[in-house]
């Protein structure tokens, strides 16, 4: 359940809600917005409680039972939309910041050169796989911690964050050193222990949707994060298996909206994994833009036909430029749209 404290409600109120769940022992996460605290009661295996316990508490404003599985990331816990910020780039705070680089790291040459270019772009975070959960063993691999290394270095030589996959828990110590944000791929979106061992690392996590996974395993998994304490979080919507092969995926744009709906966690989409088709990229990504997805993370390679991995997806430095330039339109009136929104709430409150 969560307990709403009004807006006026000082350290000692609170500290009085927290008191009373501790002693029908239960946790609480305290989630602080613009104007009021939010405390989240997780009850864990017990009962929970009934609301009467919290709502004659001074300066409770309400106290709601959280209907759906997941609660730490339901927007009936929290309405409002959650920031994540990684290396400048803000998900979830109106923007679409867009993530970009090469699906493995293959070698110094390589990851230089796409830092350089999303440096001059404008791009503030670099993606790359050192770590690569491939289909078959005998496909490359990824170069492990070597790749972390030269990837780190192209990031700090250019100002860029790193993103990169986390495969196993045995790499997180490597993983967590290297990245500023953890990325768990969709293979991976029900390793339960793999989901405690990222939260419980306090980065920030980019979390894919399983291949087949319905919308509520998704928050579901997010929520075996936030339940660390770990709210940084992103999701992501990176197309699923269904009956259709003509494109690698089926990418699921109503699930990126209802997502919006349910989560206050920022949602991104991932055009290049959805479709597995370089010329579709550009117009998924503007759908997405267009139906308030908070960013993107794209393949590109400064040579797509060499690449060691997902080569028909990855755009080269013109086709991304190109992508950036057809989004901008988009972006800027969706950015306008928002502006007149909240003058006309402003005018309607004064
Ligand atoms: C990737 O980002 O390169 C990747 C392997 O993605 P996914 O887990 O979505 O397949
Ligand atoms: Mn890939």
């Amino acid at each position: 359940m969560i307990v709403a404290m009004k807006p006026e409600a000082d350290a000692l109120d609170i500290e009085a809600v927290i008191q009373r769940a501790t002693q029908f022992g239960c946790r609480v996460h305290r989630s602080q917005g613009e104007e009021r605290v939010i405390l989240g009661i997780l009850a864990e295996a017990r009962q929970l409680p009934s609301t009467d316990a919290f709502e004659a508490l001074p300066n409770v404003e309400r106290v709601v039972r959280i209907s759906t599985p997941y609660k730490l990331v339901s927007r009936q816990y929290q309405p409002w939309s959650s920031e994540v910020a990684v290396n400048g780039a803000r998900f979830g705070a109106g923007g679409f910041p867009i993530i970009a680089g090469p699906c493995s790291v293959e070698s110094e040459v390589q990851i230089f050169e796409t830092a350089r270019f999303l440096r001059d772009a404008g791009i503030p975070l670099l993606r790359g796989g050192a770590f690569k959960p491939r289909t078959s063993p005998y496909d490359f691999q990824g170069l492990g911690e070597e790749g972390l290394r030269l990837m780190r270095r192209a990031a700090d030589e250019n100002g860029l964050g790193v993103v990169t996959e986390l495969l196993s828990e045995a790499d997180l110590p490597a993983v967590a050193a290297y990245a500023d944000l953890i990325q768990i791929g969709a293979r991976n979106m029900q390793n339960f222990a793999l989901l405690k061992a990222a939260g419980a690392s306090r980065k920030p996590v980019l979390l894919k949707r399983g291949l087949s996974a319905t919308i509520q395993e998704f928050l579901l998994a997010a929520e075996y994060i936030a339940a660390q304490g770990n709210l940084r979080i992103i999701l992501c919507e990176r197309g699923i298996r269904t009956f259709d092969t003509s494109l690698r995926n089926t990418f699921d744009l109503a699930g990126v909206a209802l997502l919006r709906e349910l989560t206050h966690l920022p949602v991104i989409v991932d055009p290049s994994h959805a479709t597995g088709k370089r010329s579709l990229i550009a117009p998924v990504t503007r759908a997405a833009v267009a139906l308030g997805a908070d960013g993107a993370i794209v393949e590109m390679h400064p040579h797509p036909e060499q690449a060691l991995s997902d080569g028909a997806q990855s755009l080269n430095f013109e086709e991304f430029s190109n992508l950036q330039r057809t989004l901008a339109p988009y972006i800027a009136l969706r950015e306008a749209e928002r502006r007149q929104e909240t003058s006309a709430m402003a005018a309607a409150v004064a």
